[in-house]
């Protein structure tokens, strides 16, 4: 049963919580208060969003489909070649309605099991605040002792000539848009070669789209630390493996729906059936009154400290509306500690510490430190994956795992890696690098053998001279 109830009876009641937003820092946020102790109230302004980002339009979505594309395109290019079956048709609109099923039960699950269960109680409404205390949803006002702004965000529309056109038709479409498809355009040209630019760039290549990613930095996904890994993806991976049309150092100046043309900084024009606006996400500050009770926001973000605290006591902010990092991962312990702190307690956010990941195809992980290799205080270690047994048998030998060794501890402190699984080996490596993982320690280890992440140990021992897998240098 859901525990809703209308602003009318949330009036009534004094809170001593109340989160909005119901993304991944509301609700885990409401779940851990109310763990604590605390009544707590859950605010949500749109009844089709429950859940938020990372259920309806973002992490949930992506990899489902992901998963699905991968078994379709698998079976094409080892079946078929093989000589085993003659064809394989995929039915896109199935697929999609197979991602709506499980986004349901996603969400079936936090509003009619575990939020109950904490006593967690929902309101649908716009949410706006009156007072550091005070909030206004509809015609109702509602007292609470704490307040979490997790109000989220939403995909950046570049300022781009005949975008607005192109929105309207249909032409160019976001990614939260992109969810709600229900066919495969034949080409596609994604404006951003970020980390949702290149998994949706896979999922429409392996669905058979002819894709083109262009990205006005450099190279792809900028924001990573270690640049090798957007040069590798580009060339080896999204060109070689997928036949994606890669344009780095390019911008798009014109996007032109009647011809279904987008022009290029370069001059040149690529016809598209569809443009995927892959350009990032903004914080939604707007409406909240934030200004007006005195909370500090800048670009466009709320401003919180490692305990996830605004400079309003009583007020917090977790979530992609802090403008850090925008992952679900950062928002649900900052959400947490939020929780924690109006609860009584010291609790903070580490953010030395986060492992970003793309879910291409083989994966993207990153976490620690990356250095040139001319910095006398580090050791790097680089290994092909073909050296791992698991990688040859299934058939994944791409890739490169890369470490950063301090020479002077002997410490592991940064992984970078593509190659199968790298979003499960990172989470290892992070746990490394937190508690201090000596070149020593690792070789005691014994990992289970042939596995993937042996390539996390078996980089380190390249370094401490022990590697058994490569010939003597
Ligand atoms: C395509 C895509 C793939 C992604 N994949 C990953 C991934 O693999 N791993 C990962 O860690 N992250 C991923 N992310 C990022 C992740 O989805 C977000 O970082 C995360 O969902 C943010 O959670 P949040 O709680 O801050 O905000 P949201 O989930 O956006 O929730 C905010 C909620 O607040 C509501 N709201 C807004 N204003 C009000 C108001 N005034 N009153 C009441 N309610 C309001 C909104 O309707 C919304 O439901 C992905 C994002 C995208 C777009």
């Amino acid at each position: 049963m859901s525990t809703e109830i209308t602003g009318r009876e949330a009036e009534g009641i004094k809170w001593d919580f109340v989160a909005i937003g119901s993304g991944t820092a509301g609700a885990d946020a409401a779940i851990r208060a109310a763990q604590l102790g605390l009544k707590v109230l859950l605010i949500e302004r749109d009844r089709s969003r429950l859940g938020g980002t990372c259920v309806n339009v973002g992490c949930v979505p992506t990899k489902k489909l992901l998963y699905l594309a991968d078994h379709y395109h698998e079976l094409g290019r080892f079946l078929i070649n093989e000589g085993l079956i003659a064809s394989t048709k995929l039915d896109v609109k199935a697929m999609f309605e197979a991602k709506d099923r499980l986004i349901s039960q996603v969400i079936s699950w936090y509003t009619f099991k575990v939020l109950p269960s904490y006593g967690v109680r929902q309101l649908i409404g716009e949410a706006r605040l009156v007072s550091p205390r005070s909030i206004k949803v509809g015609d109702s006002i509602i007292e609470a002792r704490n307040v979490l702004i997790a109000t989220g965000s939403r995909p950046k529309i570049p300022p781009i000539k005949g975008m607005e056109q192109g929105l309207r038709s249909g032409f160019a479409v976001t990614s939260d848009d992109f969810f709600y498809l229900r066919s495969i355009p034949d080409s596609v040209l994604i404006i951003g070669g970020g980390a949702i630019g290149i998994e949706l760039g896979t999922l429409l290549s392996k669905l058979g789209s002819r894709v083109t990613i262009v990205e006005v930095m450099d190279r792809l996904l900028p924001t990573f630390p270690d640049p090798e890994l957007g040069n590798y993806l580009a060339s080896r991976i999204m060109m070689e493996m997928y036949g994606v049309n890669v344009k780095v150092g390019t911008s798009v100046t014109e996007v032109d729906p009647s011809n279904k043309m987008v022009r290029l900084s370069s001059g040149e024009t690529v016809k598209v059936d569809a443009v995927l606006i892959a350009t990032g996400r903004e914080p939604n500050t707007q409406g909240l009154n934030l200004e007006g009770v005195g909370v500090e926001v800048r670009n466009g973000a709320v401003m919180v400290d490692d305990h996830s605290r605004t400079n309003i006591p009583g007020i917090y902010a977790a979530g992609d509306v802090t403008g850090k990092y925008m992952l679900a991962s950062v928002a649900k312990v900052q959400g947490i500690a939020a929780a924690e702190n109006a609860a009584g307690l010291d609790s903070r956010v580490d953010y030395s510490l986060v492992p970003m990941v793309v879910f291409s195809d083989p994966e993207i992980a990153s976490v620690g430190i990356s250095v040139g290799k001319d910095d006398p205080r580090y050791v790097i270690a680089k290994m092909p994956n073909y050296i791992n047994y698991r990688a040859i048998a299934y058939n994944k030998p791409y890739g490169w795992t890369k470490i950063v060794v301090d020479r002077a501890g002997g410490k592991i402190v940064g992984f970078h890696m593509i190659g199968p699984w790298a979003s499960e080996i990172v989470n290892m490596a992070t746990i490394a690098i937190k508690k201090g993982l000596t070149l020593d320690e690792a070789k005691e280890l014994v990992f289970s053998h042939p596995v993937f992440s042996e390539l996390l140990i078996d980089t380190m021992e390249l370094v401490s001279g022990g590697n058994v897998y490569l010939p003597k240098r």
